[in-house]
């Protein structure tokens, strides 16, 4: 009777201890494509950002070649006009002029220059942007087909997990059952703990002897008084190296009947 409750527990945390694995995929599953998510928008954003600068770019280089133009224009027509100039001083005011100009375009050019280098740079950054989003994209898609696959399987695991808790729960006495909840609500897992050399499993702290000795009866279930985890003492079940094992292995095998 003693044993086969204790029997009975290992299993239910069994089940337990794989529900709460599952719950934690489950909700960790969504946050891989989130963050990917998140990532595409941030390259989109940036990508955006890059456009803007190059649409930018083209409108300062448009007005350049227009200045340039203007200029070259303005410089032909003083040439020109230079051959009237009525006398020297008025000659070398237009050629003051004409150099001014002239030098005003070197420096335009050479923004010219600039403007293209950074176009460049700008293209550059597009082009690998667009590589990225384009791998992006694969992953993306991977990862959301694999989550709807990942999701369904963790899902069916768990309903088969909780079907399971609820036949091992109807087979253990209310009272014990009452204690594992109590204790699985309070502390951390596990809440059944095999008792080893007199040593709690759970917090690996040495039983006091008189308690020691009446888990080696296995009358009733008992509490580590450290760490109120419920405790069996591994010699009763066959392996003890694995005592847990062997119970699961016998309900399961109970199950299949
Ligand atoms: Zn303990």
């Amino acid at each position: 009777m003693y044993l086969k409750q204790i029997e009975q527990l290992v299993v239910l945390q069994k089940v337990d201890d794989e529900i709460i694995v599952i719950e934690k995929e489950l909700e960790s599953l969504p946050k891989e494509l989130a963050a990917l998510e998140e990532k595409n928008a941030k390259l989109t954003e940036r990508m955006e950002q890059t456009k803007e600068r190059t649409d930018i770019l083209l409108h300062q280089q448009r007005l350049l070649a227009d200045e340039i133009d203007s200029n070259d224009s303005k410089i032909k027509k003083s040439k020109n006009k230079l051959m009237m100039a009525g006398n020297t001083r008025e000659y070398q005011a237009m050629m003051r002029e004409m150099d001014n100009m002239e030098k005003i375009n070197r420096s335009r050019e050479e923004e010219k220059i600039a403007l293209m280098d950074e176009m460049n740079r700008q293209k550059e950054r597009q082009t690998a942007a667009e590589a990225e989003a384009e791998e992006l994209k694969g992953q993306l898609e991977e990862c959301s087909a694999n989550l709807k696959k990942r999701t369904a399987t963790a899902k069916k695991r768990l309903t088969k997990l909780q079907k399971d808790r609820e036949t091992a729960c109807e087979v253990i006495p209310p009272r014990v059952l009452g204690r594992y909840e109590f204790i699985r609500a309070r502390i951390q897992h596990p809440v059944i703990v095999p008792v080893d050399e007199a040593v709690c499993n759970g917090c690996h702290i040495l039983i006091p002897p008189q308690i020691f000795n009446e888990l080696q009866r296995g009358e009733q279930i008992l509490s580590c008084p450290n760490c109120q985890r419920l405790i069996y003492w591994t010699n009763h079940f066959c392996a003890p190296a694995d005592a847990p094992a062997a119970p699961a292995a016998e309900v399961e095998a109970e199950e299949q009947e």
